[in-house]
Formats: C-alpha cells, sequence, structure tokens
C-alpha cells in the first residue's frame, strides 16, 4: 500500500518571536526520519516578512506562500507587518484584528495545496481554526509559550482572579488555585486581560476570541521538553481537553549553529567576544528581545547599572537611545549593538558568556538553558512575568531584579548587587550548575529515537497523518 504524503502547514504569527520557533519547527518536521514517509511542509506569511522567513528556512524543502497583509488598516502605518515595527505597542491589537482580513485569501490559497495533514497556526490568529474546520483538517495551536506560563495565564482569565472587585493592591500576591504555591500580582499581567473596560473592549475581546478558538482545537505544540516543567505538563494532560504536545526545545532545530557554516564576515560583536575569550574573561550578555517595550528611564537605569557593577558585557539595544557618554565612559569593558539583527543563538553559545541578563521572553530563556548559561531575570512585558517565576522558583537557573520603587522602575543599585549574584557570587554558582543540568536534559529531549520531544513529534505525525 502507498503510504499518503504528510504534507504540514504552518502559519507563524508575525513578529519575530512567534516566527523563530515556528520557523524552527519547519526545520524539526523537515528533518524528522518519519517511518511512514516524506514530510512537506508549506509556510504562511506576508511579503514583506518573506526574506526573514526565507533566510531562516534557506537548504530546506519548505513551500513558502505569502498573503498580502490588509492596506488601509487605521492606525497601522503602511509597510507594517510584523509588531517588531509597530510604532508603539498599543497598537498590536488593531494590528492583529486586521490579520482576520488574510482569511479569504489564505483560504483560496489552501484549495489549491495538496491534501494537508494538519496546520500548526499562531494562536493570535484566530481566525485560522475556521479556515481549517472549512477545509476539514485539524488545526493545533501554538503560542510560543511554555507550558506553566499557558495555564496560569488561562486560570487567571478564566476565572478573572486578578480582577479590581477581587484585589485591590497591585502588589498583593493571589494563589493560583490550579498551582497554589505559585503567586501572581495584577502588575505581572496586561491589562485587557484582568480589566476588561466594557463587555466590548477590544484587547478583551480578542483574548476572548482566541481562547475560545484555542480551546476547540485539536492540540496545543509547546516549544518546551518534559523533564522541565513536568508539574504543569501533567496538569495539561490530566485536566485539559486540549492535549499537549511537547516537542522542544526547538532551538536546536536553528540553523545558526549548523556545523561548517562559517560566516562570511565575522560582526564586530562576535570578535569582540573571542577578543575577551582569549583574554580569559566573562561576559554578560544582555537584551530584551525584539520588541522595543523599554522606557527610556528604564534604559539609563541599566546603563548605569552596567556601569557600576564593573562586569564585561554585550548589550544589544532595540529602539530609543542610551545616556550620553556611556560607550565612552565604559570603553573596552562594553559594547553596545544598537538596532541590529544579532545571531543570540551564537552569542549565548560563545565560550565567553557567562550570564544573561533577559526580558524572559520564552524563547530567550529556552535558548539560554540549551547553552547553559545562568539568567538575570527582568522581565517586562506579556507573559514574561510568569517565565520568570518558572526560571527563578521552579528550576532555579535564575536570579531576579526587583522593582522597589512604585514605578516599577529597577533602579541602578538593585542592578548591580544582582549583576554581581549572578556573575560573582557563589549563589551564580549554583544557577550556573543547575542550568548545566537542564541543558543536557535540553539535548536529550530531541535525540533522535529516544528524546521525548522526538517522540512526541513522531507520535503527532503518527495520530493526525
Ligand atoms: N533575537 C535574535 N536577535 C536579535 C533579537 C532577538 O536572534 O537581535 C531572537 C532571540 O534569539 C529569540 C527571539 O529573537 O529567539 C526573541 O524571542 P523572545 O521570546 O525571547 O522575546 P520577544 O522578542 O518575543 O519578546
Ligand atoms: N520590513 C518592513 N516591514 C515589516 C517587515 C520588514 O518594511 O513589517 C522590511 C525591513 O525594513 C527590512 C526588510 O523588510 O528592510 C527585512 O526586514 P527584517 O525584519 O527581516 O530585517 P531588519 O528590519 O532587521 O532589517
Amino acid at each position: 500500500m502507498e503510504l499518503e504524503k504528510v504534507h504540514v502547514v504552518l502559519f507563524p504569527y508575525m513578529s519575530k518571536g512567534h516566527m523563530i520557533p515556528m520557523l524552527q519547527l519547519a526545520r524539526l518536521l523537515l528533518s524528522h526520519s518519519f517511518a511512514g514517509g516524506d514530510i512537506s511542509v508549506t509556510l504562511f506569511t506576508t511579503p514583506l516578512n518573506r526574506p526573514f522567513v526565507a533566510a531562516s528556512l534557506a537548504g530546506t524543502k519548505a513551500t513558502i506562500i505569502d498573503i498580502p497583509f490588509p492596506k488601509n488598516v487605521k492606525e497601522i502605518p503602511p509597510g507594517v507587518e510584523c509588531t517588531d515595527k509597530l510604532p508603539m505597542s498599543s497598537l498590536f491589537v488593531p494590528f492583529t484584528r486586521a490579520t482576520k482580513l488574510m482569511q479569504s485569501d489564505f483560504e483560496r490559497e489552501l484549495m489549491s495545496l495538496p491534501r494537508v495533514s494538519f496546520m500548526v497556526s499562531d494562536g493570535f490568529l484566530w481566525w485560522t481554526l475556521e479556515s481549517a474546520q472549512k477545509l476539514g483538517f485539524p488545526r493545533l495551536v501554538f503560542f510560543g509559550m511554555n507550558c506553566a506560563s499557558t495555564s496560569i495565564l488561562d486560570s487567571v482569565f478564566q476565572n478573572q482572579l486578578l480582577s479590581k472587585s477581587k484585589v485591590k493592591s497591585e502588589t498583593e500576591p493571589v494563589s493560583v488555585p490550579e498551582f497554589p504555591w505559585i503567586k501572581v500580582r495584577r502588575c505581572d499581567f496586561v491589562k485587557d486581560m484582568i480589566d476588561p473596560k466594557s463587555t466590548t473592549d477590544p484587547g478583551f475581546n480578542l483574548i476572548l476570541d482566541q481562547v475560545t478558538a484555542m480551546n476547540q482545537s485539536q492540540g496545543i505544540v509547546f516549544n518546551t521538553f518534559d523533564d522541565i516543567e513536568p508539574v504543569f505538563i501533567d496538569y495539561y494532560k490530566r485536566k485539559r481537553e486540549l492535549k499537549p504536545w511537547t516537542l522542544g526545545p526547538l532551538c536546536f532545530a536553528s540553523n545558526s549553529l549548523e556545523d561548517g557554516v562559517e560566516e562570511k564576515v565575522k560582526s564586530v560583536w562576535m570578535k569582540w567576544l573571542d577578543e575577551k575569550q582569549d583574554r580569559g574573561s566573562c561576559v554578560l550578555y544582555v537584551a530584551f528581545g525584539s520588541q522595543a517595550e523599554i522606557s527610556r528611564e528604564q534604559l539609563e537605569e541599566i546603563a548605569l547599572g552596567l556601569e557600576e557593577s564593573k562586569v564585561n558585557f554585550l548589550w544589544v539595544v532595540k529602539g530609543n537611545g542610551i545616556v550620553k557618554g556611556f560607550e565612552e565612559r565604559v570603553g573596552e569593558r562594553g559594547m553596545v549593538v544598537r538596532d541590529e539583527w544579532v545571531d543570540q543563538r551564537k552569542i549565548l553559545d560563545h565560550e565567553s558568556v557567562k550570564g544573561f541578563l533577559s526580558h524572559c521572553g520564552w524563547n530567550s530563556l529556552m535558548e539560554s538553558i540549551c547553552s547553559k548559561v545562568p539568567i538575570l531575570a527582568f522581565p517586562v512585558a506579556a507573559e514574561q512575568p510568569l517565565n520568570a517565576i518558572l526560571v527563578v522558583e521552579e528550576l532555579r537557573v535564575a536570579e531576579r531584579v526587583v522593582a522597589t520603587a512604585s514605578d516599577g522602575i529597577v533602579r541602578r543599585d538593585e542592578i548591580v548587587k544582582k549583576v554581581k549574584v549572578l556573575m560573582e557570587g557563589e549563589k551564580g554558582k549554583e544557577l550556573r550548575k543547575n542550568v548545566e543540568a537542564y541543558g543536557k536534559m535540553a539535548k536529550k529531549a530531541l535525540e533522535e529515537g529516544i528524546g521525548s520531544s522526538w517522540k512526541n513529534l513522531d507520535n503527532l505525525i503518527n495520530e493526525f497523518c
């Protein structure tokens, strides 16, 4: 009997932090030696995101299809098809809403494709569930989050656990009913989620549509692995109707660390790291992800904290400026990379990098664990405070900075103190030991034939094909 070909459709949301793991999933699927035969992948994006997608999938057989991004959407400047390019983060809601206008073009393209086995699409693109239902194939949802944060967010949202009527102060700790040892606070959450202004609140309704579509999907894909958050994965398996598929760490399927691929021109920051390594110096890597969400005032405190801490640092800054004269003052000790795309996997894998001051985006945390680099958690937005709880309290691979004043700004003294804990203290050594252990487990999870995530991917393909 001839086996039917496995054909997977992927549709990532248009932000770097969501595209990257989905592109890695594409690579993982294409390199998976599946007993049932060949796997083909079709990935959807928009014209202006195509160059990034194509570069990430270079050398693979993935098919890329772009769907025009809707024109003349109120508030969204022309030429913006990726949230990284939005002038304000408040435009996230209209941007995401506008993606629904792509639905008819998307469905037209789907109809011309060979039979689809299943689709993995981003949870932010809630309307893709309807497309899959119309065309009669399963849709799995992917949010780019870990299982712990997804479960906690879901509980807080569904129970309106932190609404103003229930909790008075921004910092009052409240136990999550499903995981009572975990305490959350109002200030850790996006307000649309916990305090809808009315039943017609656009942000609240967008989340509601996404959660409803998530719950009606045929499964959820997590960029995580079983050893790292067993309690939460187990909860999902036992209590939820939505079957979890833990397939990570997806960053191991990134093309950036492939053996034998030499960079044509080595970047100044990689050369700088080489020099530090030659001198036997350690470096703190500082980065806050792909979105520019840090206020100028906070950036200034970080700059002054790094300056006073006296450690070597490589700081990747998106948007805004930093304090005048800063780079001259720190001299050889620091390198600042402004508004450039760096290969973060390569930086974290560099021998000299011994700590990561991170905004706690889940991709960054996974990458740090895979490179066995302990973390200084500095959550800024989205579900980052929940990710910080996971790495600080559950995994003990991270120290955390705390904002002491009510304005939420983390002051320079706190940064100096915690940088020293991470890079020089006894606690830092303990965190390093822990992250090394998780790093080893991470590698094992994807081992062909035996790793938990490898097996999960194999089972997933079998289940839907
Ligand atoms: N990244 C990168 N170079 C940059 C900025 C970001 O490679 O200059 C990558 C980083 O390695 C990670 C992703 O972009 O894979 C950011 O995702 P994360 O979840 O950490 O944060 P987000 O950007 O979504 O807030
Ligand atoms: N681009 C754009 N709008 C978008 C996404 C990309 O104009 O929503 C442009 C971007 O300015 C750049 C090219 O497309 O010229 C590649 O963008 P990417 O984000 O991949 O790289 P970068 O902006 O870091 O150069």
